[in-house]
């Protein structure tokens, strides 16, 4: 008897016919369903996430948002305690219902000045994966008024949708990380000139995004599909969290100290001035005498600061955070069934370098990678089991030129 042909039970597509069939135990099923079963499951995933953030913010209260903070980010805590009532007021306001009394509460959008790679972006970033809310990283730079070369203020919530998979829905829950906002600051602090293209202009333009309103948005972006249907985003609820390293702003907090030490002498000269770290001393003035047009600034309410990075938090950012470098090639290693170690010695090695190059945080990344490729390379295919990364072993990856490049594109 000829054998009975294979087919898929839910199409009825023939085996031939078929790329897999695939056997369960009284029915067989194509990749074709396989990939539309697929498709149905997200769907309904997506449907059912909307109330994930009601459940994530029972579950977390401030405290707890700062311990979830803690485990990715090391120090800044200043501007976790901060970022973690932020978050938690915005999204209380966000599931609070339509109010009967006339208490609205107002967006609390934030803005983080310190200098790059002291973890603003990693800040905004964590808290998008506890809300498990989507995420648009843009930045200010590249960002023109309307009718000018570069992107429209709108392209920022092109990105949302994007990183919402076009779920309007969770896009307007979502945040928005802007980074470089300094970048757009007025140029001069005379209110009169004539036209500053990237500057006050697009600071006029987030005003809106910022406050709450409707836009519409040309989700594939830019200007080069014109045909494109406009989906209506509204800004509402989504949260700002603007980034900027504000270079210069310590001699602008340093000089009003001063000043009001003179006109408070008494009482002022007593509190002793930390002039290393002048950014704890941050005020809104400073951003305004800094550039950003008041308007602004009055909408990103949350004004907080990043530390510098010392050796200390540079050396804990190596092996602390749940996801930390050493951890991430610890893992690597592992599936290759070899050990890895490295000494204390190599480490500070590393740290030292990093601080040497001011490569930053940014840049222990790329030193443990210059130290760890010919191993990554090599180990796969021998019968090696082991490697245990000392100083000596990292000095000897680490050349001169190698150094010199990685400061070159940090
Ligand atoms: P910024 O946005 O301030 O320029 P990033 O958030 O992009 O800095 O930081 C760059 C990288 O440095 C991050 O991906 C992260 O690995 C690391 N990093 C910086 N600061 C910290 C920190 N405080 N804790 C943990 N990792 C950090």
């Amino acid at each position: 008897m000829a054998k009975e042909e294979l087919e898929c039970s839910f199409c009825g597509r023939k085996k031939p016919e078929t790329n897999l069939l695939i056997a369960g135990l009284d029915a067989h099923i194509c990749d074709r369903c396989i990939e539309q079963a697929h498709g149905i499951v997200i769907e309904e995933s997506k449907q059912s996430d909307s109330s994930d953030l009601s459940a994530e913010l029972k579950l977390r209260k401030p405290q707890q948002i700062k311990a979830f903070l803690d485990e990715y980010i090391i120090g800044q805590n200043m501007t976790k305690k901060i970022m973690s009532v932020a978050v938690y007021n915005h999204y209380k306001r966000l599931l609070q219902p339509l109010s009967k009394d006339d208490i609205d509460i107002q967006k609390s959008n934030i803005i983080m000045v310190g200098q790059t790679g002291t973890g603003k972006t990693l800040m905004a970033k964590t808290i998008a994966r506890m809300l498990n809310v989507p995420l648009a990283i843009v930045d200010a730079t590249v960002l023109t008024e309307a009718g000018y070369v570069g992107e429209d203020v709108e392209s920022i919530l092109t990105r949302l949708l994007q990183a919402a998979d076009y779920n309007l829905e969770k896009a307007e829950k979502g945040i928005v990380f802007i980074d470089e906002i300094d970048k757009i600051a007025r140029k001069s602090d005379n209110p009169s000139i004539t036209r500053d293209v990237s500057g006050e202009g697009v600071q006029q333009a987030l005003l809106k995004l910022l406050e709450g309103t409707v836009v519409n948005v040309p989700p594939k972006g830019g200007r080069k599909h014109p045909d494109q249907k406009f989906i209506e985003v509204n800004t509402e609820n989504i949260l700002f969290i603007a980034g900027g390293a504000f270079d210069g702003i310590d001699r602008i907090i340093s000089k009003r100290l001063n000043m009001q030490a003179v006109g408070y002498s008494a009482s002022m000269s007593d509190d002793v001035v930390d002039q290393d770290h002048l950014l704890q001393y941050i005020i809104p003035k400073d951003l305004k005498d800094f550039g950003l047009i008041p308007e602004i600034i009055g909408r990103l309410p949350v004004l907080t600061y990043m530390d510098p990075l010392d050796a200390d938090t540079l050396r804990a950012i190596l092996t602390e955070p749940k996801n930390a470098i050493i951890k991430q090639y610890k893992k690597l290693f592992e599936m290759d069934d070899i050990d890895f170690t490295i000494t204390d010695g190599a480490l500070n090695f590393i740290v030292n370098k990093a601080i040497e190059y001011k490569l930053g945080a940014r840049g222990l990344r790329s030193l443990c990678e210059e130290i760890l490729t010919d191993a990554m390379f090599e180990l796969p295919s021998s019968n090696e089991k082991k490697l245990n990364v000392t100083k000596v072993y990292a000095e000897d990856k680490l050349t001169k030129t190698t150094l010199k490049k990685l400061k070159a594109v940090s």
